[in-house]
């Protein structure tokens, strides 16, 4: 079972959701928001280890290049030019391998390039995963299949990215339901407009938690009923979660705020139809 936790847009408490759920339940974690991990912050895994992850980047041999330029018009994404070598614009290239394939005279090798790290460590028997992309990569894809490939038949929480773009995709595909959070104000809920779509594209289950809910008359609940989506839970504003936030302590050794978290996941155990 693979639960995603997203948001359209950053700060509105994905995290805090997704670390609580997980502890709650004892269960994989795994912060797949790669530009900006924090997860890790909240669970405090130890005995971590390390491993770099690198893609493969094409690297040209002089000697065997006819100059034929078949590798430059097969790369889709612009990464090498031609001027009177073949030269590649390295954080361009996806490490595909399609100029390679091409080459007559196999002139292309490959290297490997390293481009971030993920981490696995262990807060109690939980196992908890994260990545974290290189300052200035331009490209998380990589990062975040070598997470997902990590992925058993174990019941998992993906902590994705913020946003609607291939970073949050990526994590959401083969994933069995999907917790949208969201706050009560007028670009959370357009942030969540676009959140819902992508979900309904994908085909997704999905229900959405309020985080800083003031008030129960809002726009985010109205619309959210207009559109017959489940609600599986509402976290209060309060300052002494902001507090307890702030000092990265979970919610959940809170009794009261843990409630919030048992109640969410039964509400998304019925909805799944099975108890995680
Ligand atoms: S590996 Fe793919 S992306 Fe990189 S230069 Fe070659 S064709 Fe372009
Ligand atoms: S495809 Fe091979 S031979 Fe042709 S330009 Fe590229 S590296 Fe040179």
């Amino acid at each position: 079972m693979q639960i995603a936790v997203l948001s359209g847009k950053g700060g509105t408490g994905k995290t805090t959701v997704s670390t609580n759920l997980a502890k709650l339940i004892n269960v994989r974690y795994i912060d797949c928001d790669v530009e900006e991990p924090n997860g890790f912050i909240f669970l405090k895994p130890e005995g971590i280890k390390s491993q770099e992850v690198s893609i493969p980047v094409p690297y040209v041999d002089e000697d065997k290049c006819t100059h034929c330029k078949k590798c430059i018009d097969i790369c889709q994404f612009n990464a090498l030019v031609h001027t009177n070598k073949v030269i590649l614009f390295e954080k361009l290239c996806h490490g595909c391998g399609a100029c390679r394939a091409v080459c007559p005279t196999m002139a292309i090798t490959e290297k490997d390039r390293p481009i971030g790290k993920i981490e696995v460590g262990y807060n109690g028997d939980m196992e908890c995963l994260g990545g974290t992309l290189n300052v200035t990569e331009p490209m998380a894809g990589p990062i975040i299949s070598k997470l997902k490939s990590m992925i058993d038949d174990k019941t998992t929480i993906l902590d994705c990215s913020p946003g609607s773009s291939c970073n949050v995709v990526k994590p959401l595909l083969g994933v069995d339901y999907a917790v949208l959070v969201t706050e009560p104000t007028e670009f959370g809920l357009h942030d969540l407009k676009i959140a819902v779509e992508l979900v309904r594209k994908m085909d997704i289950p999905f229900g959405v938690v309020i985080n800083r809910l003031s008030q129960e008359d809002n726009t985010t609940s109205r619309y959210l009923k207009d559109e017959n989506i489940n609600i599986v839970g509402t976290i209060p504003f309060d300052r002494n979660i902001a507090v307890m936030y702030s000092k990265g302590e979970l919610l959940i050794n809170d009794d009261k705020y843990k409630k919030l978290f048992t109640d969410i996941t039964h509400n998304i155990e019925e909805a799944i139809g099975c108890s995680l």
